[in-house]
Order: C-alpha cells, then structure tokens, then sequence
C-alpha cells in the first residue's frame, strides 16, 4: 500500500507541506454515501479526538473548504454591527479586505509587516464599544509572527459582547490552543499547514456566543452556515457532501497526533525550529519577527545580507529537491521562509539545513 513517494521536489514551503505517503495511502478507501451510516461512524469516530485537539467541549465541524472558506464565513456570521480585523501581514490585511468585501463596517488595527499585535492596543480599541467581533491571525504566516494568543483572548472577558474569531491555520496541532479555556469564540485551521495534509479541508469549532449572534443575522448565505453545520454536526453529517478522501486522511493524522502524544508534538515542533534558528544565527541572518514573537511552525529570515533568494532556492531545487519559500507577496526577496511544520524530524531538518549550507556555499 505505503508505495514510496515518486521523485519530487520537498517542500519546506509553509503551506503546503509535505505530505506523507501513508497519508495518501489512507486516502485511498472506497467511496461511502455522505447520508450513510458509514459515513456518520466515520465522522463520530473522529469527534472526540478532534474535540481534544481543539480542548473543547464543543463540536468540530468540517468544511470541504480551504481555510478561507471559514474565515469568510465566519465575517458572514458573527458580525452584525462592526468588526475589529487585527492585521500584521498578508493573511490578516487580506481579512481586513474580506469583512469589507462582505459587506461589513471594518476597522483595521494595522501594524509593520513583522510586528506582533499587542493585547494593550486592541483593548483600547474595543473600549469604544464599536465593535462586536474581532478577527486575528495567531500564527501570521507571511511573517513569521506568533501573536500572544493567550494574553488577548483574555480580553474576550472584559468586552463580551465582542465575539473572538481566532485563525490558527499554521499554528493548530503545532503548539498548544485550548478552545475554552481560552474563550474565544472561533477557531479554525487548514489541513495543508501544520496537519501535513493535503489541501481542501478546514476544521473549526465556535462557541454558543457565536451561534447565539449567527441566529440573529439574515444573510449567513448557505454553505458556511454555521447553524447548518451545528444542526447536521448533531447528526454527525455535513451540510454538503464534503471531500471524503480528506476525511480518511484526517483520521490517519488524528491516530498518528495521538501515536506521537500531543504534548510530544508540541516539543517535536519547538525543536525543530530552534534548529532552522541555530542556522539563521550561524550564518549571520536576523528574524524579521522580533524576540518572543517568533513563530514555531516557521522561520521568516530577514535577507540582512541580501543573498540572492531567487538563486538560493533554485540551487537548493536543482542539487537537492528540496524547496524553501522566496519571501511572501512585498516581502518577496527581502525575506525568505523555512517551514518546520507538519511530519518532519530531527533528520529531515538536518538535510534540509545541510542542502541550505550547500546551496549558499554555492551562491
Ligand atoms: C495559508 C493560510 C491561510 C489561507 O489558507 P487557504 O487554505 O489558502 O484558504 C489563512 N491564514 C493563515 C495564517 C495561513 O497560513
């Protein structure tokens, strides 16, 4: 069944990532009818583990969806007066542009490409009383930047008619995100970041505030309606037929997240980037994120010594199959990033780390 992989170029792109051949392996069942008893077994029987990966009572749903689906859906949800959108890079700018885009009053709370949104300002911010939900991005993947979850969702307390919709798409599974004792409101995740899965599935969980607020707003449209998803979630079903093949997957990842112990995983990931950082420092790079706010999923390397990005990496394809990230969107070449995200190990970041040394030596 396990057929190796066939020649191919490696990503350490951060997302997506590299995908195992068992994980495609378990992809690979027979079709089963989504209003099937089976189909029901199957998503019963990933609840529970995706409830503790989630830490939370409530459910996971899954939408056949890329992350953004989710994000979107959840502008279209749970904002009824005026949405605080936290932004400090590509992914949460451009969630600043969607909550416009679906017609919503939005603000940005903006800050320089590299720097982390800080709990002080945002309880400024909502102490307006403008506002009635906020979106951030935990883990913001353009620049490297892990904000400091735990310190601003407790803010959701002091403001609580403000519904927490939290993005940890390249963070889930990598490091620790406990749903309620955090209280926020939202959180969803990609399967193609730090689940090393395939692209196409979204996984989220949200609170009974958030549904309290969906049922007081018309237009939720339909296939990200989070009522449907809770309604046919009790039934264990999806509103729509989903991506069955990703479901497998899923369960392979969850059996393998639980094989390996969560608190393991955690470590595994905090390791593995401390040894792309060991690198960085070796060869005279700096972090574009400052000290404390530095992702663990990935490393956003600033170019300081304005190597050639684009040569680097076609080097590191053509000697060794392998592929970093040349910096996203205005931060293309004065920047690179290194994922260290998903199923790699102690070996394969060696390898990597060791192609780099090479390629650079070769520049
Ligand atoms: C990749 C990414 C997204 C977008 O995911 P899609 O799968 O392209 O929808 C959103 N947020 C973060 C933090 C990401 O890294």
């Amino acid at each position: 069944m396990q057929n190796p992989m066939p020649r191919h170029i490696k990503l350490f792109i951060p997302g997506p990532v590299e995908v195992s051949p068992a994980t495609f392996a378990a992809m690979t069942q027979p079709m089963i009818g989504h209003r099937s008893k089976d189909f029901q077994n199957l998503y019963a029987e990933i609840q529970p583990q995706l409830q503790s990966l989630f830490g939370t009572k409530q459910q996971v749903f899954l939408s056949t969806s890329s992350a953004w689906g989710v994000m979107e859906g959840a502008i279209r949800n749970l904002v009824a007066k005026k949405v605080l959108n936290c932004c400090c890079g590509a992914f949460s700018d451009k969630w600043f542009d969607v909550s416009k885009k679906c017609g919503k009053q939005a603000e940005a709370y903006q800050v320089e490409w590299g720097q982390p949104i800080l709990a002080e300002e945002i309880d400024k911010r909502l102490a307006t009383g403008e506002f009635d939900a906020l979106t951030l991005i935990h883990n913001e993947t353009s620049t490297g930047v892990m904000n400091p979850l735990p310190e601003i969702a407790a803010l959701r307390k002091k403001h609580p008619g403000v519904l927490f919709i939290v993005d940890a798409v390249s963070s889930l599974t990598a490091v620790p995100i406990d749903f309620d004792a955090l209280g926020i409101d939202v959180l969803l995740a990609g399967t193609q970041k730090a689940f090393a899965m395939p692209p196409g599935l979204a996984v989220f969980a949200a609170s009974e505030a958030a549904f309290e607020r969906a049922a007081t707003i018309k237009d939720r449209g339909y296939y990200f309606d989070f009522l449907e998803f809770k309604k046919n979630g009790e039934n264990s079903m999806t509103p729509s037929t989903p991506c069955i093949p990703l479901i497998y997957a899923l369960r392979h990842k969850l059996g393998e997240f639980a094989a390996e112990g969560i608190a393991a995983r955690h470590a595994r990931h905090e390791k593995l980037n401390g040894m792309v950082h060991e690198w960085v420092r070796r060869h005279g790079f700096e972090f574009l994120a400052p000290e404390g706010y530095r992702s663990k999923t990935l490393t956003c390397v600033k170019n300081n010594r304005e190597i050639d990005v684009a040569k680097l990496n076609s080097l590191l394809k053509s000697g060794h199959s392998m592929v970093i990230d040349g910096g996203y969107g205005k931060l293309k070449g004065l920047t690179f990033r290194i994922s260290n995200m998903g199923d790699e190990t102690e070996a394969t970041i060696n390898e990597l780390l060791a192609a780099l040394d090479d390629s650079l030596g070769k520049l």
